[in-house]
């Protein structure tokens, strides 16, 4: 019997969109090429990535803070295969987790390559090249993105790695090389440098984390520069010797002039992530993708081909697994004939180093691009109760709000459990709150979410704690 939906790709927009897809009422199938469920997220990316951020954030502490806390524990020793174990542990619950709820939601699932033959159907290649057609009403497409890669440099993932290569290292490197200084970079780079490694970052634009607003890079860079990483912006990485067992990487300014050669044990490859659709046969059902190979998709992530559709890393937008994750449901709901939708403006993004970077809507630089008068507010965590006896007094709160209407435009945070804190600026934004809303909000004490409401009453000049 044919299903209603085939969804090709399960990481977190495929098996989001699946779930809801069977939670209203549609015979649903996902087609997976790799061995376990979940796609980069949960194999590769955001799962292990946070696993190594946890365990060798917390190696740092011992070996720093605990003394200081009157723990007495000695000088850690680093059990590198053990922490390994650990990650992985920690990928394979998440990724059965999802096995198991695709049971639970009577979804079908089909091991191998999908290629879509035709509109409405679906030749599934599997590892053995054994091939079945799936037939369903509708198609969506979540097949994720891929490594992007600098031509001339080769990826072996062991000496030259991308992100996958990096969450696998068997031994802490010396010198540790990243290319590009963007979330990826700057998270893998902090793992690696707890751990041990001389990490120097080379970035081709002329600061970090490009998007990111201004203020709160450079507070951070500074904080990442205090704890031993070396920065070299406007340069580019224009090849890597990797002749005589040693990687010599050629580094000249990104406006040239002389080049210069530094040392590494190993390079890490993170220039960004690249819409990954090979092999899907969208050539052959005229499905348009863009200059930069993503597919188009409307406002209802329909394809050019009708019954066809995407969501994800493999359309426009922030590679964002949560992105994709609404995206998922968003379009399963669409083809059930609710409204299901997704706000591009209130989309948080976390850098989850140490401290981390948290942000959702408009930065300083966009709002003045477009010419809105905002007013801004901020707070220091160094005058926050709760982080000062936690000795987390890095960072600071901005809270960017409308000059006439006092709505929230953009949050800013760098400091520790950022991330977390987000969320409620997006709720906030979500229902068009006002900087007086969160400033009126009681706040528990002694948290550093307290940080966020003195922000918001600094937007109009009368924080208490400052
Ligand atoms: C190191 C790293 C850390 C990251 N950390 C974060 C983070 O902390 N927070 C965050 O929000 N995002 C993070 N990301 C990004 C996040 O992983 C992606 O945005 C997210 O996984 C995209 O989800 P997706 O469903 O679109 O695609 P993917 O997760 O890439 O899944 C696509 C799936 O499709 C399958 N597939 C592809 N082609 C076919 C085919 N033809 N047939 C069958 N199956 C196919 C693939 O095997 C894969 O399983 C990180 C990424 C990396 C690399």
């Amino acid at each position: 019997m044919p299903y209603d939906l085939i969804v090709i790709g399960s990481g977190p927009g495929g098996y989001f969109c699946a779930i809801r897809a069977a939670q209203l009422g549609m015979k649903v199938a996902v087609v997976e090429k790799d061995k376990t469920f979940g796609g980069t997220c949960l194999n590769i990316g955001c799962i292990p990535s946070k696993a190594l951020l946890h365990a060798s954030e917390l190696y740092e502490e011992s070996g720093l803070l605990f003394d200081k806390m009157g723990i007495k524990v000695g000088r850690p020793k680093l059990d590198l295969a053990a922490m390994m174990k650990f990650k992985d542990e920690g990928v394979d619950g998440n990724v059965k987790g999802v096995a198991f709820l695709f049971r639970k939601n009577k979804i079908d699932t089909f091991r191998g390559a999908g290629r879509i033959a035709a509109p409405g159907k679906v030749e599934v290649k599997a590892a053995d090249g054994k091939t079945e057609t799936i037939e369903a009403r509708a198609i969506i497409i979540a097949t994720g993105s891929d490594v992007a890669r600098l031509p001339g440099i080769d990826i072996d993932e062991r000496r030259i790695v991308s992100s996958t290569g990096a969450l696998l290292l068997d031994k802490v490197p010396d010198r540790l090389l990243v290319i590009g200084a963007g979330v990826i970079g700057l998270e893998l780079g902090s793992v690696w440098r707890r751990l041990g490694s001389k990490v120097t970052v080379v970035e081709f634009l002329d600061r970090i984390l490009p998007g990111i607003d201004n203020e709160v890079c450079r507070q951070f860079q500074r904080l990442m520069e205090k704890q031993g990483i070396t920065f070299k912006l406007s340069s580019k990485v224009t090849a890597v010797d990797a002749a005589d067992g040693k990687l010599k990487a050629r580094i000249e300014p990104a406006a040239g002039g002389a080049a210069e050669t530094l040392d590494a044990d190993v390079v890490l490859v993170s220039i960004g992530r690249a819409p990954f659709t090979e092999g899907l046969g969208l050539e052959d059902v005229g499905v348009k993708k863009d200059n930069k190979g993503r597919v188009v998709v409307d406002a209802h992530y329909a394809t050019s081909v009708p019954g066809i559709y995407a969501i994800g890393d493999v359309i426009a937008g922030p590679m964002l697994a949560h992105k994709a994750e609404d995206e998922g449901v968003a379009v399963a709901e669409i083809l059930a004939g609710q409204a299901g939708h997704v706000n591009y403006d209130v989309i948080p993004n976390v850098v989850y180093t140490y401290p981390e970077i948290a942000s959702v809507g408009k930065s300083e630089e966009e709002l003045k691009d477009s010419g809105v008068d905002y007013k801004v507010g901020k707070f220091p965590f160094t005058a926050n109760g709760r982080a000062k006896v936690n000795l987390q007094t890095e960072g600071f709160v901005k809270i960017l709000a409308d000059a006439a209407t006092d709505h929230v435009l953009g949050v800013h945070i760098v400091g520790a459990d950022a991330g977390n804190m987000i969320a409620e600026a997006a709720v906030a934004m979500e229902f068009g709150a006002a900087s007086e809303d969160i400033a009126r909000t009681c706040h528990p004490h002694p948290t550093l979410s307290e940080a966020v409401r003195e922000a918001a009453l600094a937007v109009d000049r009368r924080a208490i704690n400052m």
